[in-house]
């Protein structure tokens, strides 16, 4: 496009600007900014908008939005990348999934498209969608285990006019969770409030803790590649569109302690592996050794995430599993 401008960045045809967009003061008086880089190609297309750090402690996406800019040339693209490598600042600088001076609301990524008059969760939300995902025509979300968590690369929408973007990811991303718009859970996510828009919308899941020390950035990687995949078959940069060797369509099912404890996993448990209905994945140990809870597979299904921190509290999540559709 000719021109575009989020808060203090402005990019003319073929330039990659970076700024902030401003969102409230801090008691203190400093500015609470949301990071803005933005790569405008030479030439017309669509614009992808590719955000991290809805949860502060999931940095695997903004390094990816980092790595991803600094590879990015305007002057061979058409069409417009907007990066928000941190979008939740504050939450990101406290390493918890949400902001620890906002005590009201915990999780981003449940209350999207916030509220212009809310909290202050709610107030990043509202401009981060007026003066961000507005300009948007298509949305990646970044995301991780987080500090709890690690997660094996899987891609979610809530919207299927999502589908064709959620399997251009390609590569290794070849999980893909589709939720039902309205569902509880997705009901705030990003997706749900982007397809509210009519904007294709999808959540790449990858990493956490536990993984960081040997896969940071293998996962890094990954994220990075199937952003620029999804610019190919966007057609924002040249070069031949890689689909996944096969899909594989999943109804995610949360498994959840009742008991707390220490989570340990079963010797034969591992990340994208089929178990089979009733198998042991992975169980709940009082601080005496005592099996308290054992966590089994409801159904038959395909793992893709696991509890890596060790304490866990009652109603917390132990195993992603996937329940093939
Ligand atoms: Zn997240």
């Amino acid at each position: 496009m000719e021109k575009i401008t989020i808060g203090s960045v402005t990019a003319a045809r073929g330039e990659k600007k970076q700024g902030f967009l401003e969102v409230a003061n801090r008691p203190d008086g400093t500015m609470i900014s949301i990071p803005v880089m933005v790569a405008n190609g030479e030439e017309d297309g669509p614009t992808l908008l590719v955000n991290a750090c809805a949860h502060g402690d999931e940095h695997e996406g903004s390094m990816s939005v980092i790595t991803l800019f600094q590879k990015l040339d305007p002057k061979k693209m058409k069409g417009t990348v907007i990066g928000v490598p941190v979008l939740h600042v504050d939450a990101a600088h406290g390493m918890r999934r949400g902001n620890f001076y906002d005590i009201y609301i915990n999780d981003m990524n449940r209350i999207h498209p916030g509220n212009p008059d809310g909290f202050i969760t709610e107030r990043i939300s509202n401009i981060f969608f007026e003066e961000i995902v507005k300009k948007a025509d298509y949305v990646m979300d970044l995301h991780s285990g987080a500090n709890i968590l690690y997660l094996a690369e899987q891609v979610y929408l809530v919207d299927p006019s999502s589908e064709d973007l959620a399997k251009a990811v390609g590569g290794p991303w070849n999980v893909i969770w589709q939720r039902k718009q309205g569902e509880v859970f997705g009901l705030g996510t990003s997706m749900a409030a982007c397809s509210r828009l009519g904007i294709p919308a999808i959540v790449l899941e990858v990493g956490g803790t536990g993984g960081r020390y040997h896969f940071l950035e293998e996962n890094i990687k990954k994220m990075v590649e199937g952003v620029t995949n999804v610019m190919r078959y966007l057609k924002i940069i040249d070069g031949k569109h890689e689909k996944a060797d096969n899909y594989i369509d999943i109804n995610m099912v949360h498994l959840r302690c009742s008991h707390g404890g220490l989570a340990v996993p079963e010797e034969s448990f591992a990340l994208r592996k089929w178990v089979e209905e009733g198998e042991k994945l992975i169980k709940i140990i009082d601080f005496f050794g005592n099996t308290v809870e054992e966590i089994k597979a409801p159904v038959k299904g395909y793992t893709v995430g696991r509890r890596v921190f060790p304490l866990i509290h009652p109603g917390e999540w132990v195993v992603f599993l996937g329940k093939p559709v």
